[in-house]
């Protein structure tokens, strides 16, 4: 077998996290009928409390977090969602995934996030989100993205696969826009190996969202 421990990204699991995945293994409860176990709605519990937002609904990964937001909110065939021109590939995927389509928007090179000056030339009357994605790391500039959606009744999806536990004026990122995905992938800031997580201060979002994780089914 290659020496894997020698690559970069080498994600860091202690002792600890070695036990706790045993012993889920051994409780025979990989799932429940609501499609988390216990663990699930712990992280889920604790992960909301973390970045500060009333909801977290707990997905397979990051991809599939853009997916359900984008599926929460709506959007589809028709629609457009404005994207960074400069993200990783998932952010247009998910949004091409709903039947929508990706519109590119410019970077700042200050921050590398969407610029939301740019964000505004690109606006249509089929506009119905902009996903600004806190790349590296960086926040994107969320209050003029916030403004320019209130402005034009459009939502805000906070991409924060990169972000976890970022700031933007004093607030975790995941508790600002309208809805916001995190991934948990193995090179990322925190990982399940696989996995990822919608956040959302929004009731009715955080009900579509658990519907769409489960095949429709309400209460999940
Ligand atoms: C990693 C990443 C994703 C996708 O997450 P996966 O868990 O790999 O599906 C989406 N957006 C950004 C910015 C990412 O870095």
């Amino acid at each position: 077998m290659p020496n894997y421990r020698a690559y970069i990204n080498v994600p860091c699991l202690s002792e600890d996290e070695l036990e706790e995945v045993a012993r889920v293994l051994e409780s025979g409860v990989l799932t429940t009928k609501d499609s988390s176990g216990p663990y699930v709605t712990r992280f889920e519990r604790e992960f909301a409390n973390f970045v500060g937002a009333k909801h977290a609904v707990a997905v397979c990964n990051g991809t599939a977090a853009l997916h359900a937001a984008l599926l929460a909110l709506g959007v589809g065939p028709g629609d457009e969602v404005i994207v960074p021109s400069f993200t990783f590939v998932a952010t247009a995927e998910a949004v091409a995934l709903t039947g929508a389509t990706p519109v590119f928007a410019d970077i700042d090179l200050g921050t590398y996030c969407i610029d939301p000056e740019d964000v505004r030339a690109k606006l249509t009357p089929r506009t119905k989100a902009i996903i600004a994605v806190h790349l590296y790391g960086l926040p994107a500039d969320m209050g003029a993205l916030l403004d320019l959606a209130e402005e034009r009744g459009l939502y805000v999806v906070e991409d924060a696969a990169q972000a976890h536990g970022a700031e933007y004026a004093g607030r975790k990122v995941g508790s600002i826009g309208h809805v916001a995905c995190f991934s948990f992938y193995g090179s990322k800031i925190v990982t399940t190996g696989e996995g990822g997580m919608v956040t959302t201060n929004d009731d009715e979002i955080a009900e579509r969202l658990r519907m769409v994780r489960n095949h429709g089914e309400r209460g999940a």
